[in-house]
Protein backbone atom coordinates (compact mmCIF):
# COMPACT_ATOMS: atom_id res chain seq x y z
CA UNK A 1 0.00 0.00 0.00
CA UNK A 2 1.47 3.18 -1.47
CA UNK A 3 1.18 5.82 2.20
CA UNK A 4 0.99 9.14 0.13
CA UNK A 5 0.81 9.82 -3.68
CA UNK A 6 4.23 11.13 -4.08
CA UNK A 7 5.53 7.43 -3.32
CA UNK A 8 4.15 6.66 -6.60
CA UNK A 9 6.12 9.09 -8.60
CA UNK A 10 9.47 7.12 -9.45
CA UNK A 11 13.04 7.88 -8.59
CA UNK A 12 14.28 9.73 -11.39
CA UNK A 13 11.53 12.19 -11.30
CA UNK A 14 11.51 13.29 -7.46
CA UNK A 15 15.32 13.62 -8.61
CA UNK A 16 14.59 16.01 -11.26
CA UNK A 17 14.63 19.75 -10.37
CA UNK A 18 12.39 22.35 -11.64
CA UNK A 19 14.01 24.27 -14.11
CA UNK A 20 15.80 27.49 -12.66
CA UNK A 21 14.21 29.70 -15.74
CA UNK A 22 10.29 28.88 -14.57
CA UNK A 23 11.30 30.20 -10.66
CA UNK A 24 11.97 33.47 -12.34
CA UNK A 25 8.83 33.90 -14.74
CA UNK A 26 6.75 32.98 -11.77
CA UNK A 27 8.47 35.61 -9.53
CA UNK A 28 7.40 38.18 -12.09
CA UNK A 29 4.10 36.84 -13.18
CA UNK A 30 2.42 38.84 -10.56
CA UNK A 31 4.37 42.24 -11.11
CA UNK A 32 3.69 45.34 -12.96
CA UNK A 33 5.40 47.25 -15.48
CA UNK A 34 7.91 44.50 -15.87
CA UNK A 35 10.47 44.36 -18.89
CA UNK A 36 11.72 40.60 -19.15
CA UNK A 37 14.96 39.88 -20.80
CA UNK A 38 14.20 36.47 -19.82
CA UNK A 39 12.11 34.83 -22.05
CA UNK A 40 14.31 32.54 -24.76
CA UNK A 41 11.87 33.32 -28.31
CA UNK A 42 11.61 35.86 -30.56
CA UNK A 43 9.67 38.64 -30.34
CA UNK A 44 8.11 38.31 -33.91
CA UNK A 45 4.58 36.80 -34.82
CA UNK A 46 4.77 33.82 -37.58
CA UNK A 47 5.07 35.89 -41.02
CA UNK A 48 1.44 35.45 -42.03
CA UNK A 49 1.77 33.56 -45.27
CA UNK A 50 3.26 30.72 -42.59
CA UNK A 51 -0.23 31.16 -40.76
CA UNK A 52 -2.02 31.72 -44.23
CA UNK A 53 -0.69 27.94 -45.43
CA UNK A 54 -1.86 26.40 -42.06
CA UNK A 55 -4.92 27.83 -42.60
CA UNK A 56 -5.54 26.43 -46.17
CA UNK A 57 -4.51 22.79 -44.53
CA UNK A 58 -7.40 23.59 -41.98
CA UNK A 59 -9.80 24.86 -45.24
CA UNK A 60 -8.57 21.67 -47.17
CA UNK A 61 -9.95 19.42 -44.56
CA UNK A 62 -6.36 17.85 -43.87
CA UNK A 63 -6.96 17.17 -39.98
CA UNK A 64 -5.63 13.91 -39.53
CA UNK A 65 -2.35 11.97 -38.51
CA UNK A 66 0.43 12.44 -41.26
CA UNK A 67 3.33 9.62 -41.78
CA UNK A 68 5.38 8.97 -39.06
CA UNK A 69 8.58 10.88 -39.95
CA UNK A 70 6.19 13.84 -41.23
CA UNK A 71 4.59 14.83 -44.74
CA UNK A 72 6.80 13.86 -47.71
CA UNK A 73 6.60 17.52 -49.12
CA UNK A 74 8.02 18.62 -45.71
CA UNK A 75 11.04 16.09 -45.66
CA UNK A 76 12.06 17.32 -48.97
CA UNK A 77 12.01 20.87 -48.43
CA UNK A 78 14.21 20.00 -45.14
CA UNK A 79 16.59 17.93 -47.39
CA UNK A 80 16.78 21.15 -50.46
CA UNK A 81 16.92 23.30 -47.32
CA UNK A 82 20.34 21.43 -45.63
CA UNK A 83 21.61 21.22 -48.77
CA UNK A 84 21.91 24.78 -50.43
CA UNK A 85 21.88 26.45 -46.86
CA UNK A 86 24.46 24.07 -44.64
CA UNK A 87 25.98 21.70 -47.55
CA UNK A 88 24.63 18.95 -45.66
CA UNK A 89 22.83 15.99 -47.71
CA UNK A 90 20.33 13.82 -46.55
CA UNK A 91 17.64 11.46 -47.92
CA UNK A 92 13.72 12.86 -47.37
CA UNK A 93 12.54 9.23 -47.43
CA UNK A 94 14.76 7.89 -44.86
CA UNK A 95 17.20 10.06 -42.94
CA UNK A 96 15.07 13.05 -41.63
CA UNK A 97 12.48 13.02 -38.85
CA UNK A 98 10.03 15.80 -38.17
CA UNK A 99 9.34 16.38 -34.39
CA UNK A 100 7.31 18.01 -31.92
CA UNK A 101 10.02 20.79 -31.58
CA UNK A 102 13.78 20.40 -31.41
CA UNK A 103 13.16 19.29 -27.89
CA UNK A 104 11.52 15.92 -28.54
CA UNK A 105 14.21 15.24 -31.42
CA UNK A 106 16.68 15.95 -28.32
CA UNK A 107 14.99 13.54 -26.29
CA UNK A 108 14.35 11.20 -28.72
CA UNK A 109 18.32 10.99 -29.44
CA UNK A 110 18.73 10.24 -25.89
CA UNK A 111 16.43 7.48 -25.51
CA UNK A 112 17.30 5.49 -28.90
CA UNK A 113 21.20 6.08 -27.75
CA UNK A 114 21.82 5.47 -24.31
CA UNK A 115 21.48 2.27 -22.64
CA UNK A 116 21.43 2.99 -18.66
CA UNK A 117 24.97 4.19 -17.96
CA UNK A 118 25.64 5.34 -21.01
CA UNK A 119 27.82 8.86 -20.43
CA UNK A 120 26.88 11.92 -23.10
CA UNK A 121 29.36 15.12 -22.10
CA UNK A 122 27.61 18.08 -22.08
CA UNK A 123 29.16 21.06 -22.58
CA UNK A 124 27.87 23.95 -19.85
CA UNK A 125 26.54 26.46 -19.65
CA UNK A 126 23.84 24.92 -21.97
CA UNK A 127 20.12 24.85 -22.27
CA UNK A 128 18.36 23.86 -19.45
CA UNK A 129 16.95 20.52 -20.99
CA UNK A 130 20.24 18.74 -21.96
CA UNK A 131 21.00 17.13 -18.65
CA UNK A 132 17.44 16.15 -17.37
CA UNK A 133 16.77 14.58 -21.32
CA UNK A 134 19.88 12.35 -20.66
CA UNK A 135 18.95 11.21 -17.05
CA UNK A 136 15.33 10.44 -18.18
CA UNK A 137 16.78 8.33 -20.31
CA UNK A 138 19.03 6.47 -18.10
CA UNK A 139 21.87 8.17 -19.42
CA UNK A 140 24.90 9.66 -17.20
CA UNK A 141 25.40 13.60 -18.22
CA UNK A 142 29.36 14.75 -17.83
CA UNK A 143 29.53 17.84 -17.56
CA UNK A 144 31.96 20.22 -19.47
CA UNK A 145 32.41 23.85 -18.65
CA UNK A 146 33.07 26.06 -21.51
CA UNK A 147 34.62 29.40 -19.50
CA UNK A 148 35.20 33.42 -20.40
CA UNK A 149 38.49 32.78 -20.61
CA UNK A 150 37.67 31.69 -24.15
CA UNK A 151 34.43 33.61 -24.72
CA UNK A 152 32.62 30.17 -23.53
CA UNK A 153 33.95 28.22 -26.49
CA UNK A 154 34.86 24.75 -25.14
CA UNK A 155 38.33 23.78 -25.79
CA UNK A 156 38.61 20.08 -27.85
CA UNK A 157 41.46 19.14 -24.94
CA UNK A 158 38.57 19.90 -22.23
CA UNK A 159 36.44 17.80 -24.11
CA UNK A 160 39.08 14.80 -24.33
CA UNK A 161 39.51 15.10 -20.53
CA UNK A 162 36.06 13.79 -19.91
CA UNK A 163 35.88 10.97 -22.44
CA UNK A 164 35.61 7.83 -20.98
CA UNK A 165 35.38 4.14 -22.51
CA UNK A 166 31.52 4.85 -21.60
CA UNK A 167 31.28 8.29 -23.96
CA UNK A 168 28.69 7.78 -26.58
CA UNK A 169 28.38 11.37 -27.21
CA UNK A 170 28.52 14.87 -26.68
CA UNK A 171 26.07 17.12 -26.90
CA UNK A 172 26.94 20.57 -28.43
CA UNK A 173 24.89 23.51 -29.01
CA UNK A 174 26.08 26.61 -31.71
CA UNK A 175 25.25 29.54 -31.59
CA UNK A 176 24.90 28.98 -27.67
CA UNK A 177 21.96 28.84 -25.46
CA UNK A 178 22.48 31.17 -23.18
CA UNK A 179 25.75 32.32 -24.01
CA UNK A 180 25.50 33.23 -27.97
CA UNK A 181 28.57 31.80 -28.70
CA UNK A 182 29.45 30.56 -31.87
CA UNK A 183 31.70 28.31 -33.23
CA UNK A 184 33.79 28.57 -36.28
CA UNK A 185 35.25 25.92 -38.29
CA UNK A 186 38.59 25.23 -37.27
CA UNK A 187 36.98 25.04 -33.52
CA UNK A 188 34.54 22.31 -34.87
CA UNK A 189 37.37 20.83 -37.04
CA UNK A 190 38.69 20.23 -33.71
CA UNK A 191 36.05 19.04 -31.90
CA UNK A 192 35.02 17.01 -35.03
CA UNK A 193 38.53 15.36 -35.04
CA UNK A 194 38.21 14.04 -31.60
CA UNK A 195 35.16 13.05 -32.34
CA UNK A 196 36.40 10.34 -34.79
CA UNK A 197 39.33 9.63 -33.20
CA UNK A 198 37.72 8.32 -29.96
CA UNK A 199 34.83 7.42 -32.46
CA UNK A 200 32.05 9.12 -30.82
CA UNK A 201 28.45 10.89 -31.50
CA UNK A 202 27.89 15.07 -31.90
CA UNK A 203 24.19 15.22 -30.85
CA UNK A 204 24.55 18.92 -32.45
CA UNK A 205 21.69 21.49 -31.37
CA UNK A 206 21.80 23.96 -34.67
CA UNK A 207 18.39 25.70 -33.49
CA UNK A 208 20.27 28.67 -33.68
CA UNK A 209 22.05 27.92 -36.90
CA UNK A 210 19.97 30.82 -38.82
CA UNK A 211 20.60 33.24 -36.56
CA UNK A 212 24.27 34.29 -36.82
CA UNK A 213 25.83 37.76 -37.39
CA UNK A 214 29.17 38.06 -37.96
CA UNK A 215 30.30 35.00 -39.93
CA UNK A 216 29.03 32.48 -42.12
CA UNK A 217 27.22 29.58 -40.37
CA UNK A 218 29.15 26.37 -40.38
CA UNK A 219 26.60 22.83 -39.60
CA UNK A 220 29.05 19.72 -37.42
CA UNK A 221 27.37 17.62 -40.44
CA UNK A 222 29.56 19.61 -42.79
CA UNK A 223 32.50 19.08 -41.76
CA UNK A 224 34.65 16.19 -42.99
CA UNK A 225 33.98 12.57 -41.38
CA UNK A 226 31.03 14.19 -39.48
CA UNK A 227 28.18 13.42 -41.55
CA UNK A 228 28.20 9.53 -40.58
CA UNK A 229 28.16 10.51 -36.76
CA UNK A 230 26.02 13.70 -36.22
CA UNK A 231 22.83 13.72 -35.12
CA UNK A 232 21.71 17.15 -36.54
CA UNK A 233 18.81 19.03 -34.55
CA UNK A 234 17.28 21.60 -35.80
CA UNK A 235 13.74 23.13 -35.63
CA UNK A 236 11.35 26.68 -36.73
CA UNK A 237 10.59 27.99 -33.83
CA UNK A 238 13.67 30.03 -33.51
CA UNK A 239 14.74 31.15 -37.29
CA UNK A 240 10.39 31.18 -38.49
CA UNK A 241 9.63 33.14 -35.05
CA UNK A 242 7.53 29.75 -34.95
CA UNK A 243 7.77 28.50 -31.17
CA UNK A 244 4.30 27.64 -30.51
CA UNK A 245 3.51 25.37 -33.87
CA UNK A 246 5.82 22.66 -31.86
CA UNK A 247 7.47 21.91 -35.08
CA UNK A 248 11.44 20.89 -35.53
CA UNK A 249 13.41 18.04 -37.55
CA UNK A 250 16.03 15.92 -37.00
CA UNK A 251 18.51 14.53 -39.44
CA UNK A 252 20.81 11.34 -38.83
CA UNK A 253 22.32 8.64 -40.68
CA UNK A 254 19.68 6.05 -42.17
CA UNK A 255 20.83 2.98 -39.13
CA UNK A 256 20.30 6.18 -36.05
CA UNK A 257 17.39 7.55 -37.85
CA UNK A 258 15.10 4.42 -38.58
CA UNK A 259 16.11 3.18 -34.63
CA UNK A 260 14.83 6.79 -33.57
CA UNK A 261 11.81 6.76 -35.98
CA UNK A 262 10.85 3.54 -33.60
CA UNK A 263 10.96 5.81 -30.64
CA UNK A 264 9.05 8.45 -32.39
CA UNK A 265 6.14 6.41 -33.81
CA UNK A 266 5.83 4.60 -30.21
CA UNK A 267 5.84 8.03 -28.51
CA UNK A 268 4.18 11.00 -30.33
CA UNK A 269 3.12 9.07 -33.33
CA UNK A 270 3.71 12.03 -35.49
CA UNK A 271 4.04 16.08 -35.50
CA UNK A 272 1.11 18.81 -35.58
CA UNK A 273 -0.31 18.06 -38.89
CA UNK A 274 -1.59 21.86 -39.31
CA UNK A 275 2.48 22.84 -38.22
CA UNK A 276 3.67 21.06 -41.00
CA UNK A 277 2.09 22.75 -43.58
CA UNK A 278 2.94 25.90 -42.66
CA UNK A 279 6.55 24.68 -42.31
CA UNK A 280 6.82 23.56 -45.99
CA UNK A 281 5.37 27.29 -46.90
CA UNK A 282 7.98 28.70 -44.32
CA UNK A 283 10.96 26.76 -46.22
CA UNK A 284 9.65 27.45 -49.60
CA UNK A 285 8.88 31.11 -49.19
CA UNK A 286 10.68 32.52 -45.91
CA UNK A 287 13.84 33.36 -46.93
CA UNK A 288 13.39 37.34 -46.61
CA UNK A 289 11.84 36.84 -43.50
CA UNK A 290 14.74 35.09 -41.82
CA UNK A 291 16.98 37.88 -43.39
CA UNK A 292 15.01 40.74 -41.70
CA UNK A 293 14.13 39.07 -38.36
CA UNK A 294 18.21 38.75 -38.26
CA UNK A 295 18.92 42.21 -39.13
CA UNK A 296 16.56 43.12 -36.67
CA UNK A 297 18.55 40.91 -33.91
CA UNK A 298 21.96 42.50 -35.23
CA UNK A 299 20.95 45.73 -34.28
CA UNK A 300 19.62 44.91 -31.17
CA UNK A 301 22.92 42.63 -30.07
CA UNK A 302 25.27 45.55 -30.84
CA UNK A 303 22.64 47.93 -29.01
CA UNK A 304 22.78 45.69 -25.89
CA UNK A 305 26.67 44.42 -25.68
CA UNK A 306 28.16 48.40 -26.44
CA UNK A 307 25.41 49.19 -23.61
CA UNK A 308 26.07 46.65 -20.73
CA UNK A 309 30.18 47.07 -21.28
CA UNK A 310 29.46 51.33 -21.15
CA UNK A 311 27.56 50.17 -17.75
CA UNK A 312 30.66 48.42 -16.29
CA UNK A 313 28.77 44.15 -16.69
CA UNK A 314 31.80 43.05 -19.21
CA UNK A 315 29.93 41.30 -22.30
CA UNK A 316 31.29 39.44 -25.02
CA UNK A 317 30.17 39.87 -28.38
CA UNK A 318 27.44 36.87 -28.98
CA UNK A 319 27.83 35.64 -32.19
CA UNK A 320 24.42 34.17 -32.91
CA UNK A 321 21.41 32.96 -31.42
CA UNK A 322 19.59 36.15 -28.71
CA UNK A 323 21.16 36.05 -25.58
CA UNK A 324 23.91 38.26 -24.15
CA UNK A 325 25.84 36.77 -21.28
CA UNK A 326 27.29 40.17 -19.02
CA UNK A 327 29.33 39.34 -16.46
CA UNK A 328 27.92 40.78 -13.03
CA UNK A 329 31.00 39.98 -10.86
CA UNK A 330 32.15 43.19 -10.83
CA UNK A 331 28.66 43.99 -8.66
CA UNK A 332 29.76 41.53 -5.77
CA UNK A 333 26.51 39.69 -5.66
CA UNK A 334 25.83 36.15 -7.11
CA UNK A 335 24.37 35.54 -10.37
CA UNK A 336 20.89 34.82 -8.32
CA UNK A 337 21.05 37.65 -5.65
CA UNK A 338 21.64 39.60 -8.75
CA UNK A 339 18.64 38.57 -10.64
CA UNK A 340 16.43 38.64 -7.96
CA UNK A 341 17.17 42.09 -6.60
CA UNK A 342 16.99 43.30 -10.09
CA UNK A 343 13.20 42.10 -10.56
CA UNK A 344 12.22 43.13 -7.14
CA UNK A 345 13.93 46.79 -6.94
CA UNK A 346 13.60 47.89 -11.12
CA UNK A 347 10.64 45.41 -12.57
CA UNK A 348 13.95 43.75 -14.89
CA UNK A 349 13.57 39.79 -15.04
CA UNK A 350 16.69 38.32 -16.44
CA UNK A 351 17.67 34.82 -15.96
CA UNK A 352 20.38 34.15 -13.61
CA UNK A 353 23.47 32.16 -15.32
CA UNK A 354 24.10 29.73 -12.85
CA UNK A 355 20.94 27.72 -14.32
CA UNK A 356 22.51 26.77 -17.55
CA UNK A 357 25.36 25.17 -15.24
CA UNK A 358 28.35 25.72 -12.84
CA UNK A 359 30.59 28.08 -15.40
CA UNK A 360 27.26 30.58 -16.02
CA UNK A 361 27.84 31.56 -11.92
CA UNK A 362 28.76 35.29 -11.81
CA UNK A 363 26.59 36.53 -15.45
CA UNK A 364 22.82 36.71 -16.81
CA UNK A 365 21.26 35.88 -19.42
CA UNK A 366 19.62 38.75 -21.28
CA UNK A 367 17.81 37.94 -24.29
CA UNK A 368 17.12 40.87 -26.64
CA UNK A 369 14.09 39.67 -28.85
CA UNK A 370 12.22 42.71 -27.41
CA UNK A 371 12.46 46.02 -29.01
CA UNK A 372 15.07 48.36 -29.13
CA UNK A 373 12.79 51.34 -26.74
CA UNK A 374 12.26 47.71 -24.29
CA UNK A 375 15.75 47.40 -24.08
CA UNK A 376 16.62 51.16 -23.78
CA UNK A 377 14.66 51.30 -20.75
CA UNK A 378 15.71 47.68 -19.39
CA UNK A 379 19.98 49.38 -19.95
CA UNK A 380 18.74 52.36 -17.87
CA UNK A 381 17.15 50.39 -14.78
CA UNK A 382 20.00 48.11 -15.17
CA UNK A 383 22.25 50.68 -14.85
CA UNK A 384 20.33 52.49 -11.92
CA UNK A 385 20.35 48.99 -9.59
CA UNK A 386 24.00 49.00 -10.39
CA UNK A 387 24.50 52.16 -9.13
CA UNK A 388 22.60 52.02 -5.98
CA UNK A 389 24.46 49.04 -4.48
N1 LIG B 1 17.57 23.92 -28.13
C1 LIG B 1 17.92 25.11 -27.64
C2 LIG B 1 19.36 25.45 -27.57
C3 LIG B 1 16.96 26.02 -27.20
O1 LIG B 1 17.34 27.20 -26.72
C4 LIG B 1 15.60 25.65 -27.26
C5 LIG B 1 14.55 26.55 -26.77
O2 LIG B 1 14.77 27.53 -26.09
C6 LIG B 1 15.27 24.39 -27.79
C7 LIG B 1 16.27 23.55 -28.21
C8 LIG B 1 13.85 23.94 -27.88
O3 LIG B 1 13.30 24.32 -29.08
P1 LIG B 1 11.87 23.86 -29.59
O4 LIG B 1 10.94 25.00 -29.38
O5 LIG B 1 12.09 23.60 -31.05
O6 LIG B 1 11.50 22.64 -28.85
Amino acid sequence: MKTTRTTYISKIATELKPSGIRRFFDLAAGMEDVISLGVGEPDFVTPWHIREAAINSLERGITSYTPNAGIIELREEIANYMKSTFDVEYCPKSEIIVTVGASSAIDMAMRTLLDPGDEVIVVEPCFVSYVPMVELAGGVAVKVQATKEHDFKIQASQLEGAITPKTKAIMLCSPNNPTGTMLNREELQAIANLAIEHDLLIIADEIYAELSYDEEYTSMAAMDGMRERTILVSGFSKSFAMTGWRLGFVCSPVEISSAMLKVHQYSLLCASTMSQYAAVEALRNGRPDIDEMVKSYRRRRNFIVQSFNEIGLTCHEPGGAFYAFPSIESTGLSSQEFAEQLLMKESVAVVPGDVFGESGEGFIRCSYASSLEQLQEAVKRIKRFIDSL
